[in-house]
Parts: structure tokens; sequence; C-alpha cells
């Protein structure tokens, strides 16, 4: 005995009533389509009473003509329709059963199965489809799935290409100005070199001439002293050749293994005369060095270049300070030196023209603009690099980088590197 069946019944729209457990419902059906007797649940789920359905044709109560279940056969299987009292529709497989009377077979047992071990076929055909739209829903859902992280690992694909093409085009625009700096470079060391050329040897005439003749006039004679001032002058510009031809390059010095630090402090020789009695205080922080291959002379141009601008900078007074540090830029050994001022600073428009030639803000007579493109050249020169920092009123501090000698010799501090 089965005790705990459900049954369900699908409405023509499809949804699922559950109904509940009941026995077998059983129907007698004599050999012409006649209900000969039916059981309880059978009266239970159709809502006949029992007088309503006997002795009545089978089609009272289902759409399923009795011929196909005669076709069905004995012991076979049938999917039925019954029409319950209230019009309701239901699909179930019925089993047809013989019933054998005295002189024989002479009755069909309809046994209506439970749906749940039959299933009905509608219910079935709606199972189906609903599985069908989850499967058709899921494909979609995994689609989208794919098609948003293929959005994610694009999006993820550009920031990282607009990065690249950021850095890219600052590449590009630090070798554009580097190329516009060295072909204005090229171009003035061309003219640099053509003028220092044309004015040495009358500068070396005059030279001559006017030390012969203040050897040969009274010493104190009014003519004596001015040679002699002719003799200062020419010197001078002795002075401002030299400088040319250092910017031309033309007279480049072989480049020796050289201490950084003992340049710095060479210069500052010099430099201390520049700072007198400017109130400005020097700080100093050398540390040891490997060797550079460079050439002092140019070097120290270029210390003192940045000096006098620092000086120029602080016309109060203010500090100064040199650092050097070994350090290591790609990889590679190098001596850094960094020069800071407490000064005016220079604005951000200004910042990106002072390695420009004959760029000055200084007044007429106290500037040329070529100190900082001479330093620039230098620095080149000695495969380094030149960097500022600087904002109004905060100051100016020059970095510049220079690789170590190859291979690294004896520093500063006398050790090996
Ligand atoms: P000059 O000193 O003859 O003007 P430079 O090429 O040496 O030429 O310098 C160019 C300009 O850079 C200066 O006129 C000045 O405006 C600016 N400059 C350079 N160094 C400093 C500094 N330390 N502080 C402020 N301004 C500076």
């Amino acid at each position: 005995m089965r005790a705990n069946k459900t049954f369900a019944e699908f409405d023509d729209s499809g949804t699922e009533h559950p109904v509940r457990p009941m026995a077998d419902p059983v129907a007698i059906i004599s050999l012409n389509g006649l209900v000969i007797a039916l059981n309880n649940a059978f009266l239970e789920f159709t809502g006949y009473g029992e007088d309503e359905l006997a002795g009545k044709p089978l089609g009272l109560f289902t759409e399923t003509p009795f011929d196909a279940v005669l076709a069905a056969g004995v012991d076979g299987c049938i999917d039925m329709i019954f029409r319950k009292r209230d019009g309701r529709r239901l699909a179930l497989t019925a089993s047809i059963s013989s019933i054998c009377g005295k002189e024989g077979f002479d009755a069909l047992a309809l046994v209506a199965r439970c749906p749940a071990e039959t299933e009905c076929r509608e219910g079935r055909a709606l199972i189906g489809e609903v599985m069908a739209a989850r499967e058709e829903i899921k494909k979609r859902i995994d689609y989208l799935e794919d098609f948003r992280t293929g959005i994610l690992q694009m999006v993820k694909e550009i920031d990282r290409s607009e990065e690249e093409l950021e850095g890219a085009y600052r590449l590009l625009k630090e070798t554009r100005d580097q190329l516009v700096q060295s072909s204005k470079m090229s171009v003035l060391g061309e003219l640099a070199s053509d003028l220092a050329h044309e004015l040495s040897q009358p500068v070396t005439i005059i030279k001559g001439l006017s030390q012969n003749m203040v050897e040969s006039l009274d010493e104190g004679s009014a003519c004596h002293e001015k040679v002699k001032l002719i003799l200062h002058a020419i010197k001078k510009m002795e002075s401002v050749i030299k400088h040319l031809r250092i910017f031309s390059r033309k007279d480049a010095p072989a480049m020796a293994p050289t201490d950084l630090n003992r340049v710095i402090n060479e210069a500052f020789v010099m430099i201390k005369e520049l700072l007198s009695s400017h109130a400005i205080e020097v700080r100093m922080d050398l540390k040891p060095l490997p060797l550079i291959l460079g050439s002092p002379v140019r070097l120290e141009q270029v210390i003192i270049n940045i000096v006098t601008n620092a000086r120029d900078a602080m016309p109060k007074g203010g500090v100064l300070e040199i650092r050097t540090s070994a350090e290591s830029a790609g990889g590679k050994p190098c001596a850094v030196l960094s020069i800071s001022d407490s000064g005016v600073g220079i604005p951000a428009d200004n910042l990106k023209r002072i390695f420009d030639p004959f760029f000055t803000t200084k007044e007429p007579g106290k500037g040329t603009g070529i100190g900082l493109s001479i330093s620039y050249g230098i620095v080149k020169e000695h495969d380094g690099e030149i960097t500022v920092e600087s904002a109004p009123g905060r100051g100016t501090t020059f970095h510049i980088t220079i690789p170590a000698a190859n291979p690294p010799e004896r520093n500063s501090a006398g050790d090996f590197e």
C-alpha cells in the first residue's frame, strides 16, 4: 500500500496544483466502454459522485476515445486526458489490466498512475521547455560573463596602452627637446668657433704690440698707462676667446680620469671671490665618488656658471649647498653633483628655456644668456645629464650626473670601486 503519493494537476496555463495524497484511482470499464465500478480515489480526483458515473460511457470524464484504450491493449499503458466535473482537464498515464469473469475476460481496469511516477505529458513538456529556457539563459549568462571579462580585459589593455603612449610621448618630447637643444648648440658652436678663429689673430698681434709698447714706454707716462689699459682689455678679450673655444668644443682637451670632488674644491678657490661680500653661507657635503672621465677645466666652468647664477639669485644673501654622492643610473655607477640655492627661484615658463643659448632675465650688460647653454654642452660632452628643480621663492637646485670611468678607477676616498 502506498500511503504518501502526491498527485499534481495542471490547469490550462500549465500551472501545477498539488493534490492531497490518495490511493491510485481505479475505474472498471466494460468491453463496450461503460463504467462498471470506481474506487473512492477515482471519484475524488474526478469530482463526480458514484451514481453520476456508474453505467455511463467513458467519454463522460475522458477525452481519450475508448478505441484508443482498447488499442493500447491489456497490460499496456496509455496517456489519457481526463476531464473533471468542474471542467478542469488532467493528463495522466493509465495502465490497463484485464478483469476476468466466470466466462473469461469481460472488463478492463484503468489505473491512473501517480504523476510522480509517470509524469503527465503536458507537465513533462512544460518542464522540458523550462529546462531548455534555463539552459538558454545559462548560455546567455555565460556569454555575457565572457563578454564582461573581455570588456574588463580590454579596458585594462586600453589603460596600459595609454600609459605606454604617455611614456612614449614623454620620451619623444624629451628627445625632441634634446635635439632642438643640440642643434641650436651645434649652430652656435660653429659661430663661436669662427668668431674665436677670426679674433684670435688680431688679438695676438695687438697683445704682442702693446706688450712691446708697455716695455718701451716710460713707466708713469700717460702713454704707458693708456697702453697698459689696452693690454688689460686685450687679456679680457683673450679670456672671452678662450670661452668661445670651449663653447665651440673645437679645442676639446683629452679626457682623463677625474675626481669631481677635487674639481669642486679647486673651483671654490675662485668661487670664494665670487661670493665674498654677498652674505652667502656655503655648505659642502662631498661624499667619496668614483672617478669620471672628464676635463677638470670644463667641469670647473660648469660649477662657476651655476654658482654665479645662484649668487645673482640671492641678492640679499642666502645658503648655497654643494653636495656630491656616488649613485647608480641605469645600473651603472656615476658621480652626482647637486648645487642648491635659497634664491628667488625660476618661474615654470622660464624653466623650459634656461638652457637655451642667449636666454637671460638679467639686465643688459649683466647677463649674456650663454652660461647654462655652455654648461649643458659640457655636461653632454661628459656623457652626463644636467637637470634643474626650481619654483619661484623656493630656490633652485641643479643636478649633474656623470657616469663613472670605465673600468672604475680609484675614487676620491682613495679606494678602488
Ligand atoms: P645669464 O646668467 O647670463 O643670464 P645663463 O644661461 O647662465 O645666462 O642663465 C640663464 C637664465 O637662467 C638666467 O638669466 C636666469 O633667469 C636663470 N637662472 C639660472 N640659474 C638660476 C638660479 N639659480 N636662480 C634663478 N634663476 C636662474
